[in-house]
């Protein structure tokens, strides 16, 4: 993918003008598609060996990054207006026109200021959560395979220039505008750019000038991805002056903070001010109705619908689904689709690939078996200590024809490159093929042996064949072989013999080797089947037709131990009601030994090993029998990524959430069938990445789970912040209700509740976003994405709050009353008999199952500080000349304020008493058969 520029933004030109500068470009573009090789070298300037890196380096000083401005779907200007328009807000400009009919001035004046004041806060929320998404999918650098200087290398796809040669594979997206050289098979996906769905076939062969986009098959476009084969092609455009780049498709930059559950609260912000407003409607009709004048009644009306009504609400879920982004990825998660942070909390399976994530991906050969010996190698990793041994001695690789032919295979027929970094060997391809160069070294060969069998040309490995072999001429000129290493079930029946000891053919003892095979593969081993075929001289094409009657060379056998952090959080799955289900490519056998080492669990065997169920007898199994047999049993072998997409489907319609790791390009339509698509940062494609909702920076099982746990923590917070702020509303709307409902004065005023709400949800309520993760998560089972927010305890428990809310501030108020107190100071104390009410319903929320002591008394400092900023803000509210003016106050004695804080202990102790008698509510259960 062309990386984004985020500096230079651009507005979008209307339609015509758009068009009329297209057109323009469209006669100034060259028309690389219509020029032979030759010319398209000497006009991009470039070299079949590639540039170097100072002549790169070069141009991109002169050309700039490859890389497209970002372009804005919806101006900041608009979406600060769009705040104005929210229903509440709406309310309260209702609520402010109406108090300048009935000249309050200051109060219109105050109403207009919350307003404002409001607007911004959302306004500067939901700037912040967007910028910070958008940065951190910008820390998810592209890379692009360049020849520099005669040399394959990674580099980031921004700092390739026009002139570079680049190769693609499988996998990729294409970086930038290629004209093709050399093409194997190569398929690409344009849909972005032509609409075609379909993968295209490409070739390098002249196209006529005037064809369009979709019939250029000699170029390949940036953005689009690479579904098959093998290619190199010269950079032609970079950046802007990509097809992409010109049209301005791939540019949608921009982060969607719309998910399921922030539409759910919504939905329920829009319920509670309907049933505010139709309340309001009542509330009017009986202050009319008992012939109070006009202004009360507005003013009741006006303050029911200010007080009632949850302002904070959908703003707070913006920040916490945020929050979870950020520390997910401070965890190794990358979230591409924001509604992934809440899925991941209700996931009940995830899938996880073998290869890398369950297992460290330090691929180690231990084994060598050929028709005549059996040979043990010694050494861990990829560092070139270690011998062959046969038996006790060591041996080197002239202790047989067939293993020196085997480690021949082992380091020709291979692509990975092992290079020396700071923190030792690193491998640059696959792990698989960097452990076979490993062992050739063992044995005894080097680098020079490839330049005596010159590669002539290749099949590569898709994981859909399971094998990948290379061409080569032997080193006397004698003729031509092609080199063969897959797994044993694609290669074993297309053996004809085997290769003896000196050299000699042998029969070949399949059901012998099938034994040994499974033999290696119970101990966990990955088995890898090498094998040749003699071709003619003239041979200088190798297909997948060429691959049959092959000669068997030996069995190699390798370690990839189980990481042990996967262990762990494969038993903090199975504790969180999660099941664990492996999916790989590799031999039941191993799949089965490796399952069983990390602890998963599923249906077994006879013999009390887990069940592996291979991809042919998915292939066989009726469509109705799926679903029951994906949701009992835990390993999956030899699965062809198609049946990845199948599985998915089987435990969704079980009513499983699926999470699902997928890292190669035909693992793309399951990624996005899944629940929650993951991708790995360091192993996987790129079409993998774009597919993904969300991505492991370390390729980690482990870190699956955690971020899972992380997504029960922003769940359960959100909770915790719509529990804690509903009874506030819905205290509010007791006080007047039954202050209408007595006839007697308000006990408080609009602007006053305004600031209350206002004050209490930023100073107060935000520090319930931050509070830390509580203790046991991954203890429970997973939520049902169904459920309701607030579950029933939850419910009466709000009710009952906010009863007491109402019903404490409506006795100061009528005490002080009584008690001979001005109107203004008994409001003032209804005001803070809410906020004290809030604040020790505040510390009973920072967890709704555990016992707040229980949570570190100092653990959500944010918590302390708003708690003391709510109390500097009351004193002022009640003791400031100018507040008192503000919002119709009055200083009150100190002796009252013992009372409050007497009531906001007694709620914090009460609710607490409630959290005990209450069971912990489980309302949802794993899910069972439909
Ligand atoms: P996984 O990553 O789940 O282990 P893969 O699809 O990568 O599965 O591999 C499937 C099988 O293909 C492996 O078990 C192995 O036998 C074979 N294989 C894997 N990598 C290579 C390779 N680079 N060359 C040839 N064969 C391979
Ligand atoms: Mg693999």
């Amino acid at each position: 993918m062309v990386a984004m520029q985020p500096s230079d933004t651009k507005q979008k030109a209307d339609g015509l003008a758009l068009a009329a500068v297209q057109e323009d470009v469209d006669m100034a573009r060259v028309s690389w598609h219509h020029m032979d090789e030759a010319e398209v070298l000497v006009r991009a300037e470039a070299e079949l060996t590639g540039l170097s890196a100072q002549e790169a380096g070069r141009r991109l000083l002169r050309d700039g990054p490859n890389a497209l401005a970002a372009v804005q779907s919806v101006s900041w200007l608009r979406k600060l207006l769009l705040q104005f328009v929210e229903p509440l807000v709406v309310v309260l400009i209702a609520a402010a026109v109406l108090s300048v009919a009935l000249k309050d001035y200051v109060d219109a004046a105050v109403i207009g200021a919350v307003v404002v004041v409001n607007a911004i806060i959302g306004f500067l929320q939901e700037y912040r959560a967007e910028q910070s998404i958008a940065a951190l999918s910008r820390t998810l650098v592209t890379e692009a395979t360049v020849l520099r200087g005669g040399v394959l290398q990674r580099v980031p796809s921004q700092t390739l220039v026009v002139g570079d040669v680049v190769a693609l594979q499988s996998g990729d997206t294409v970086p930038a505008d290629l004209r093709l050289l050399e093409v194997k098979d190569l398929q690409v996906e344009e849909a972005a750019l032509t609409g075609e769905s379909l993968p295209v076939s490409k070739a390098t062969g002249l196209v006529p000038v005037d064809v369009g986009l979709g019939d250029r098959t000699n170029l390949a476009f940036a953005g689009s991805a690479v579904t098959f084969g093998q290619a190199r092609g010269v950079v032609v455009q970079i950046g802007s002056a990509t097809e992409a780049g010109q049209i301005g498709h791939l540019m949608a930059n921009t982060v969607a903070l719309e998910t399921p559950l922030t539409k759910r609260i919504a939905h329920l912000s829009r319920v509670l001010v309907g049933v505010t407003l139709a309340m309001t409607a009542v509330l009017l009709v009986i202050q009319l109705l008992r012939g109070a004048s006009l202004a009360d009644t507005v003013g009741a009306a006006v303050a029911f619908a200010v007080g009632a009504i949850p302002e904070g609400l959908p703003a707070a879920v913006t920040i916490l689904l945020a929050v979870g982004v950020s520390s997910m990825a401070s965890r190794g998660a990358i979230i591409r689709r924001l509604p992934a942070v809440e899925t991941l909390g209700s996931t009940t399976v995830i899938c996880s690939d073998k290869t890398g994530t369950l297992t460290q991906n330090q691929m180690t050969v231990t084994e060598l078996w050929t028709a005549a010996a059996h040979y043990d190698v010694s050494g861990v990793g990829y560092a070139p200590e270690g011998q062959l041994l046969a038996g006790e001695t060591a041996v080197g690789r002239d202790a047989s024809a067939a293993l020196d032919t085997a480690l021949h295979i082992a380091l020709l027929c291979n692509d990975s490159r092992l290079v020396s970094g700071e923190d030792g060997l690193k491998v640059e391809g696959d792990p698989t093929e960097a452990a076979l160069l490993v062992v050739a070294g063992k044995g005894g060969l080097d680098a020079a042996t490839l330049a005596t069998w010159p590669r002539l040309d290749v099949v590569p490995f898709e994981s859909t064949y399971m094998y990948m072999a290379t061409l080569h001429g032997m080193p006397d000129g004698a003729g031509t072989v092609a080199l063969v290493k897959g797994s044993s079930d694609a290669l074993l029946g297309r053996c004809a013999s085997a290769l003896g000891s000196s050299g000699q053919p042998v029969a070949v003892d399949r059901h012998a080797v099938e034994q040994r095979v499974e033999h290696m593969a119970k101990r966990g081993l990955r088995v890898l089947v090498v094998a040749r075929r003699v071709l003619p001289a003239d041979q200088q094409t190798l297909g997948h037709a060429d691959l049959q009657e092959l000669q068997l060379v030996a069995l190699i056998g390798m370690i990839d131990p189980p990481r042990p952090e996967a262990r762990t959080a494969v038993a903090a799955c199975r504790r969180a009601g999660i099941a664990v289900k492996m999916i790989t490519g590799d031999h039941a056998v191993t799949a089965a030994a490796i399952a069983d080492a990390l602890g998963l669990e599923g249906d077994r065997t006879g013999d009390g090993r887990l069940r592996a169920v291979t991809g042919s007898e998915l292939a066989a199994l009726a469509d109705d029998d799926l679903p029951a047999l994906a949701d009992s049993v835990a390993v999956f072998a030899r699965v062809a990524p198609e049946q990845k997409l199948m599985l998915v489907k089987a435990l969704q319609s079980r009513g499983h959430i699926v999470a699902m790791t997928g890292d190669g390009v035909n693992d793309a339509p399951a990624l996005k069938q899944a629940d929650i698509g993951v991708a790995m940062g360091k192993n996987g494609t790129d079409v993998a990445r774009s597919a993904a909702a969300m991505i492991l920076t370390d390729d980690n099982f482990a870190t699956i789970a955690n971020a899972v746990e992380e997504g029960r923590g922003v769940y359960a917070n959100l909770v915790k912040f719509i529990a804690w702020t509903l009874p506030t509303n819905g205290g509010e709307g007791v006080v007047l209700l039954v202050a209408v409902a007595l006839g007697t004065e308000l006990p408080v005023l609009p602007v006053q509740l305004l600031w209350v709400n206002l004050a209490t949800a930023i100073l107060l309520g935000t520090s319930l976003i931050f509070e830390p993760r509580e203790p046991g998560l991954m203890d429970l089972p997973p939520r049902s994405p169904s459920a309701p927010i607030l579950d029933r305890s939850l419910l009466i428990r709000t009710l009952l709050v906010s009863l007491v809310l109402g019903l404490a501030a409506f006795g100061f108020f009528t005490l002080a009353r009584r008690l001979g107190l001005s109107a203004e100071q008994g409001r003032t104390l209804a005001i803070n008999t809410i906020v004290v009410v809030e604040v020790g319903y505040l510390f009973a929320c920072r967890s709704l199952r555990l016992p707040a002591w229980r949570l570190g008394f100092w653990s959500n400092r944010w918590m302390w500080l708003g708690v003391l900023a709510m109390l500097l803000a009351q004193l002022a509210f009640t003791y400031l000349p100018v507040m008192n003016r503000l919002f119709h106050t009055a200083p009150v004695d100190a002796i009252w304020w013992l009372a409050l804080s007497a009531t906001g202990f007694l709620v914090y102790v009460l609710a607490e008493v409630k959290k005990l008698l209450t069971a912990p509510s489980a309302p949802h259960k794993t899910p069972s058969p439909a």
